[in-house]
């Protein structure tokens, strides 16, 4: 029986004034499991007001305050931790032991980070040319965000922005897609039992046309946005004068040179590929090896990918479940058809797995040869494909990683410290790791794009929630 769900408006939990709701249809069972409420304009204008008294207070508590809210938060969803994973196993698709366990019980770190940041983030005494003058900075917050986020980590990606927001006295108003709002929805009883001052968070389901008028909104200061570079693009081109964080698509390769540790180079590129059924924004979307070592990379791939487990995400041996929707399996189908027609050769998978409740089970896909020019090469897949591209040299290699406007994060796998830099100095992309997957990720990580504007801002520190404030005094002769 499908559970009729409740949005979490200006503190309260309510059906909202939208024309019906959203049948959530799991990725998993294919069961229609939740009628989720789609948010209307009225729902969001009364989120915005709601949001912006509340901050109007909370702007004045203390930065220790904050921190100590924060704390309360955390313990609360501490509580919750099994239930939220099982809820976004059964929406998203990702496998429960393999890691939606993990990625719930990381979620409360995103307030604990921010409550630590929080305690220290103070202003400067700035010398002044005047001997009668003194200058001070403050970090204010910004007033009322909007987070508009995506499917693939339902929970921890609104969490990156609402940690953060809260510790620096923002409101912060989230509109997570419809089809994986549900986990998100049940965090946010913590909010309850934690004591947040009502208002100050609300939880929209909704569309585009919500996430739009939240962009385009007066009452919105902040638009906190992660998502595809394509929408990105018109949030960018609606949102006016706003501070804004836009953490977009991207292409990550792994680079393998002569003189990396092959076999480790490997067991990283097919987790990025097989990890959350390759759907992260830092997925090892094309592995990019030196002609010395494309036949042993190729071998150790298909070992490593034999480890790979596709089936029930509720099931302890799963590693790998469905691809969420059917437009990311169709683009799954496109991209490695139009790889196919170019001359590359499928070493494994290549397709949708039969026999399962669902026609989402993908199969892992590793795939040798690709021509630079292949969408699959080109573009942002977002499944569990492996595409191998060979170089001849490393100026080869860092050249093709380069021609690309989704520089998000890159991986090198060298045992030389004087390569590794070589190409931190070189690899245009918000991050460069060195001998670990492109999957490498911290809550604390400053995470962003680079390469041209198609991968956005990303996030580097609390200050960018907040204003920066000058005070200046004249203190007379
Ligand atoms: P999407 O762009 O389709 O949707 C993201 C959000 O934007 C959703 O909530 C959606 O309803 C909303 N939206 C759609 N149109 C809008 C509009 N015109 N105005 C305002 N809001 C609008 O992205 P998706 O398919 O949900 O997510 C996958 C993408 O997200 C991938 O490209 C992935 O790389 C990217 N992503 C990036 C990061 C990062 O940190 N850089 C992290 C995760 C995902």
């Amino acid at each position: 029986m499908a559970r009729d769900l409740e949005i979490y408006l200006a503190g309260e939990w309510t059906e909202g004034t939208g024309d019906g709701h959203h049948e959530l249809i799991s990725p998993v069972t294919g069961e229609h499991v939740a009628n989720v409420p789609m948010a209307s304009d009225a729902d969001v204008d009364e989120a915005v007001t709601a949001a912006r008294a509340a901050q109007e207070e909370y702007r004045f508590w203390s930065a220790f305050e904050r921190a100590e809210l924060c704390h309360r938060v955390a313990a609360a969803i501490e509580d919750l931790v099994p239930e939220i994973a099982r809820i976004q196993t059964l929406e998203q698709g990702k496998p429960y032991h393999a890691e939606s366990l993990a990625d719930i019980t990381e979620a409360n770190q995103y307030f604990l980070n921010a409550a630590e940041d929080v305690k220290r983030l103070g202003g400067e005494n700035i010398p002044t040319t005047d001997r009668n003058k003194r200058m001070f900075t403050f970090r204010r917050p910004v007033g009322v965000w909007a987070a508009i986020t995506p499917w693939n980590f339902p929970v921890t990606i609104p969490l990156e922005y609402v940690g953060p927001g809260l510790a620096a006295g923002n409101a912060v108003i989230v509109k997570p897609p419809e089809f994986t709002s549900w986990a998100l929805l049940k965090l946010a009883e913590a909010f309850d039992v934690a004591g947040v001052p009502k208002g100050l968070i609300s939880i929209i389901p909704g569309g585009g046309d919500i996430g739009e008028m939240l962009v385009r909104h007066a009452g919105v200061d902040g638009i906190g946005f992660t998502g595809s570079s394509a929408t990105g693009k018109k949030i960018i081109a609606a949102m006016g004068v706003k501070r804004s964080i836009m953490e977009m698509s991207g292409n990550g390769p792994t680079i393998v040179t002569d003189d990396a540790n092959v076999s480790a180079a490997a067991g990283a590129a097919v987790f990025g590929a097989y990890y959350n059924a390759g759907q992260v924004c830092c997925a090892t979307e094309r592995v990019i090896v030196t002609e010395a070592v494309h036949d042993e990379f190729v071998e150790r791939a298909l070992e490593a990918s034999k480890d790979v487990r596709l089936g029930d995400p509720f099931d302890e041996a799963t590693n790998m479940g469905p691809l969420n929707n059917e437009p990311t399996a169709m683009k799954m189908d496109r991209h490695l058809a139009d790889a196919t027609d170019r001359g590359a050769t499928i070493l494994a998978g290549g397709r949708r797995a039969p026999g399962h409740p669902t026609n989402l089970y993908y199969e892992l896909t590793l795939i040798d040869q690709v021509p630079e020019e292949a969408a699959v090469s080109q573009e942002e897949t977002f499944g569990p494909v492996l595409p191998i591209l060979t170089a001849r040299d490393d100026e080869d290699a860092a050249g093709i990683a380069n021609r690309t406007r989704l520089g998000l994060q890159a991986a090198v796998f060298t045992k030389s410290l004087h390569k590794a830099f070589w190409y931190a100095d070189r690899i245009r992309s918000g991050t460069v790791v060195v001998n670990d997957s492109t999957d490498f990720w911290e809550t604390f990580q400053p995470f962003g794009g680079a390469a041209g504007t198609d991968t956005g801002w990303g996030r580097g520190s609390l200050e960018e929630f907040t204003d920066l404030q000058t005070l200046v005094i004249d203190l007379g002769s």
